[in-house]
């Protein structure tokens, strides 16, 4: 396993249960109690009724990409060897809209609304981080 050289995630209070789930293979989600809200980022309360009734939720993993950038500069030693690459915003099926990457594709196949699912990135014995590849449709 080489070492991993990308900054990692900084859980605080209010997204910590989002990376112990991430570590287990489940996107997690706080949902409002009162108006049904589903967010993104974590937060105390819901940002739509201020209200702070909150139970916790799977999500699918499927979305997709509402919209997206290629890159091909690293601003970060890190990310040189993955130029160029893809970074999104997907779209996922219960609302909210995360920031990701798109893997298992050619940047120059990426589209906006192509289906996407979720890929997860095993990053360190800490760290697991939601990704997306395209939906293989099998006719
Ligand atoms: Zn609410």
């Amino acid at each position: 396993m080489t070492t991993y050289n990308k900054p990692l995630p900084q859980p605080n209070a209010d997204d910590e249960f989002f990376w112990r789930g991430c570590k287990k293979h489940k996107f997690l989600f706080q949902k409002c109690l009162d108006c049904g809200l589903i967010r993104w980022p974590p937060s105390f309360l819901c940002p739509q009724c201020w209200s702070g009734n909150t139970t916790i939720i799977e999500a699918s993993g499927k979305g997709k990409v509402y919209t997206y950038a290629v890159y091909h500069l690293a601003y970060h030693e890190g990310f040189k060897s993955d130029l160029p690459y893809v970074t999104a915003i997907i779209e996922l099926e219960e609302g909210p809209h995360f920031l990701s990457n798109i893997t298992e594709c050619n940047p120059g196949d990426v589209k906006c609304d192509m289906p996407v699912e979720i890929v997860w990135d095993d990053i360190t014995a800490e760290f697991s981080l939601p990704k997306f590849k395209p939906v293989r449709v099998t006719t």
